[in-house]
């Protein structure tokens, strides 16, 4: 299997409702994300449509991982937002609450995730998983 990549008038990959053009594709191209949600949305999409570049850019640089290699056998086929969070100081760490639905050759599975993000040089980077008490 190949990743797919999404023409503008398509729908966006990460099932805001929205075209990818007026979605996560500006995002992806370097845009900034307007919130961190908007910035989850981005790397749910990037997971999708194999953006690797993407991802490790939008990485927090305190723990951006080397490299990273995308299993082109998981497609991703759902995004659920639970709950996001948008500081009015950018100082303060955001959180987003998502279920990732996907397919494996395996079988279907999901990912849900409390995902903390930190405003740096005027963009949304994703720092990691949340600890439980957040
Ligand atoms: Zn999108």
């Amino acid at each position: 299997m190949s990743f797919s990549r999404p023409t503008p008038a398509d729908a966006c990959p990460c099932c805001s409702g929205l075209d990818y053009a007026d979605c996560c594709q500006p995002i992806l191209d370097g845009a900034p994300a307007a919130s961190p949600e908007a910035l989850m949305r981005s790397r749910y999409t990037a997971f999708c449509t194999g953006r690797r570049e993407y991802l490790l850019k939008s990485w927090h640089p305190s723990t951006r991982p080397g490299s990273l290699e995308l299993d082109p056998d998981r497609q991703f086929t759902r995004l659920i937002i639970h709950d996001s969070s948008f500081p009015v100081d950018p100082a303060t760490p955001a959180t987003v609450w998502f279920t990732a639905v996907y397919r494996t050759p395996a079988g279907k599975g999901r990912q849900c995730e409390k995902s903390v993000f930190l405003f740096v040089d005027g963009n949304w980077t994703y720092l990691g998983e949340a600890p439980p008490a957040l």
